[in-house]
């Protein structure tokens, strides 16, 4: 019977001293599991400025397994996924950091919970050693944030470490958005799906590449793109200042035909007349949000 064939992939930033210890490590695995699938290796080199393409070139001659997709330029985690995404084809795949920080121990566990039905096994990483507290307060509020604003769910601690089953893979394909988050995509899917925690190591060789803008922008990115939520709330506010501002010139108007006092001098009614309007423009905004969605 022809086995199941299972991809690992791995996009690799500046990662030369990582690559041969993380290769190792997930060959064991591979081989323990080797009798009932076929796994085949495909590590994206996302421009890096190291020598991590001529360490994969030398792998890859060892082992016909290991494909390997070279990047012209450094485009970030999120388009390496993708390069990798779009060339497998295989049942299931995995996703892994080249750092060693996800251990490829847990493949066999990944495979176990797949081969029970789940579609997405997904991970929940419990803390990380020698992560900056600023970097810990940040995730934490990005999930908090995107919870409250977007329908689709993240959990804490929740990372690109997961296996999924071919037809997610499938389905992921067909994505054609740019500025992208994978786990956001897929967490958007639905599937049926199980968290497997973990503890995340340190970094074996380098520095995480990540710095706190880059994040910050992928925080960004990921909110807007997950949520028109600040659009909505900008036409919430609008409909909010159009009203009150409407109800307060009528009130003003009437103050002056029919009461006839003068309580109200021109300028305020300027001033009022005006706010009036850009509460109606900020509920357009809102409306526009309507059509977008
Ligand atoms: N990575 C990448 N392109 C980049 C930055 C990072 O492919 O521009 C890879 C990197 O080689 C590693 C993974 O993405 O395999 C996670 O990166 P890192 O360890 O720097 O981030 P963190 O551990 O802080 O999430
Ligand atoms: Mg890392």
């Amino acid at each position: 019977m022809k086995s199941k064939t299972i991809s690992i992939l791995i996009p690799s930033y500046n990662e030369e001293k990582n690559i041969l210890p993380l290769y190792e490590e997930i060959d064991k695995e591979v081989r323990k599991n080797s009798d009932k699938y076929d796994f085949e290796y495909v590590f994206v080199d996302d421009g890096s400025k190291d020598d991590t393409i001529k360490i994969l070139e030398e792998i890859s001659k060892k082992n016909s397994k290991v494909k390997v997709i070279e990047l012209s330029r450094n485009f970030g985690k999120e388009v390496a996924l993708t390069a990798g995404i779009q060339s497998v084809d295989s049942d299931a795949l995995i996703i892994m950091d080249a750092d060693l920080q996800h251990p490829p121990s847990l493949i066999s566990v990944f495979i176990e919970k797949w081969e029970a039905g789940y579609e997405i096994v997904a991970t929940q990483r419990l803390e990380i050693n020698n992560r900056s507290f600023i970097k810990k307060i940040g995730s934490k509020l990005f999930h908090k944030l995107i919870n409250a604003m977007s329908e689709t769910k993240m959990v804490s601690g929740s990372n690109d470490f997961r296996l999924l089953d071919r037809v997610v893979v499938e389905e992921l394909k067909k994505f054609t958005e740019r500025n992208r988050l994978v786990r956001g995509l897929i967490d958007w899917m639905g599937f049926k799906k199980i968290y497997i925690e973990f503890t995340a190591p340190d970094r074996l060789h380098g520095e995480a590449v990540y710095t706190l803008q880059k994040l910050f922008e992928l925080a960004i990115n990921s909110l807007t793109s997950f949520s028109l939520f600040p659009l909505k709330l900008t036409g919430y506010l609008g409909v909010f200042i159009s009203t009150t501002f409407g109800f307060l010139f009528i009130w003003m108007l009437t103050d002056k035909y029919i009461l006839e006092q003068n309580t109200f001098s021109s300028l305020s009614f300027v001033i009022v007349a005006n706010t009036f309007f850009v509460g109606v423009m900020l509920a357009a905004l809102g409306l526009v949000a309507l059509y977008i969605g």
